[in-house]
């Protein structure tokens, strides 16, 4: 018997494991795949640095030699240039970085380190079905063609979009207004800023759709672009073609992509925003994407995933000692995780509206809105009342911004006057 068993070996799964083992409990993890594999989503947020540390994570990261995010750019289509925002500047601030992954390396590095840790991991090891009992669960697992059972007192479910449990109960609600597609791939020798800048995520956001730009390495750079499905549907293109087109469409990244190389397949995923309408339940708890997913555009993912896996691995802690704490603080729990995902999914909604561009490309650093801003952006999603105001007026000002414009509208059409140059130097992008 377990004390807990895990599903999944991403950074969810991963996090509540390593915390657990080094707590002293019993864990076991079951991941499917075998570690490195590929994954999407590659922007950290500064904001789980700190669980990095609590982890004692850092030399790790550090060795694995991943790149150091000191901020991110957004631009109009309509414009060569964009708003930079950098991570020291945001609203008590307390680092000034994160890291840009290479998400296959970055799961081992955490997956390894819960083994590490002391937790039991199983890779290669789907889990089929599940059974709860008043006083546990029962797994049933594959590895190496043959079928066991393994029982555990509690059970996390960490498996990402799959949402082994989600689909079990029937509790996953997709979001209707935000059933967007992705396409992406990795690319080696796009053109990057010198410095700093270069270590930037850059979007660019045009009519109705938006793309990526990741450094993930010296030379390799993560492209993506997010749209309608339907749009992608009626092109009635691969999704190759699909990818060449928009990126040549649009002159910025054009520019930067001259002399640029596809090195991997290219990838697809679709309907991706959604939430459990339940977090836990007596025996068990969601984590992570299994939780939900609330769009790319803000780069949450990995850092909802782990700041989910934290407080997953804290309730769980507690409950092992105190059984009858449980109900108290898996309804805490729930309420933690759902409210960091709010703040996403309101900040996204406001993404797909075009006020939200034209107020964000004419920043005035009037009552601190930026510095707010920009915290919400490396993800802080503490209850914190300055943020907090500060957000609703920043609101409001994209609210106004549809009725009384108070900055300049966008088109965001490229301009079409400029023939695509042979190469970034003659486009003028050299820093
Ligand atoms: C297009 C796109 C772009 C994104 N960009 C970013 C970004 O820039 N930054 C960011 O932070 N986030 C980004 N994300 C989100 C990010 O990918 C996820 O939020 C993050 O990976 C969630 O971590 P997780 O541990 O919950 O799930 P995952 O990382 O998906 O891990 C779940 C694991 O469970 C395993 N599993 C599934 N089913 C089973 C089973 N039955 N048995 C055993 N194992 C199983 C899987 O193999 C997988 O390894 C992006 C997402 C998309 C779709």
């Amino acid at each position: 018997m377990y004390d807990v068993a895990i599903i999944g070996g991403g950074p969810a799964g991963s996090t509540t494991a390593a915390l657990l083992a080094r707590a002293g409990r019993r864990v076991i993890v079951f991941e499917r795949e075998k570690f490195p594999r590929f994954h999407i989503g590659e922007s950290l947020l500064p904001f789980s640095m700190k669980a990095f540390t609590r982890l004692g994570l850092h030399e790790k990261l550090l060795r694995a030699g991943f790149i150091k995010k000191y901020g991110g750019e957004i631009m109009g289509a309509c414009s060569d240039t964009g708003t930079k925002f950098y991570f020291k500047d945001g609203y008590r601030s307390q680092t000034d970085h994160s890291y840009q992954v290479t998400r296959g390396d970055f799961d081992k590095v955490l997956l390894d380190h819960a083994r590490e840790s002391g937790a039991e991991v199983h890779e290669q090891t789907p889990v089929g079905s599940v059974e709860f009992s008043k006083d546990g669960v029962e797994l049933a697992v594959r590895s190496n063609g043959s079928s066991h059972s393994i029982r555990a007192r509690y059970l996390v479910d960490a498996s990402g979009r799959t949402s082994v449990l989600g689909r079990q109960f029937k509790i996953k609600k997709t979001y209707d207004h935000l059933q967007k597609l992705s396409i992406f791939a990795h690319y080696d020798g796009v053109w990057r800023a010198e410095g700093i800048d270069g270590t930037l995520t850059v979007l660019v956001r045009a009519v109705d759709r938006w793309f990526w730009l990741i450094p993930l390495t010296a030379g390799r750079t993560s492209v993506g672009v997010v749209l309608d499905s339907e749009t992608f549907r009626k092109s009635k293109l691969s999704a190759e073609d699909f990818l060449e087109q928009a990126l040549a469409e649009q002159p910025t990244i054009a520019k930067r992509m001259t002399n640029a190389r596809l090195v991997s397949r290219v990838y697809v995923e679709a309907d991706f925003s959604y939430r459990s309408a339940r977090l836990h339940g007596d025996r068990w708890l969601l984590t992570g994407d299994a939780a939900g997913f609330i769009d790319p555009i803000f780069s949450s993912g990995v850092f909802l995933a782990i700041f989910s896996g934290e407080k997953c691995a804290d309730a769980l802690n507690a409950v092992l000692d105190h059984p009858r704490k449980a109900k108290r603080l898996f309804a805490k729990y729930e309420r933690s995780v759902n409210r960091a995902m709010d703040i996403y999914l309101r900040f996204v909604d406001a993404w797909y509206t075009k006020e939200f561009i034209e107020i964000f490309l004419a920043p005035r650093n009037v009552l601190g809105l930026a510095a707010a801003v920009n915290a919400v952006l490396g993800g802080n999603v503490g209850n914190s009342f300055p943020i907090r105001w500060r957000m609703w007026v920043f609101y409001f000002l994209v609210w106004l911004q549809r009725h009384h414009p108070i900055a300049p509208r966008l088109t965001l059409v490229p301009n079409k006057q400029e023939e695509t140059p042979a190469s970034p130097q003659a486009a003028g992008v050299v820093s």
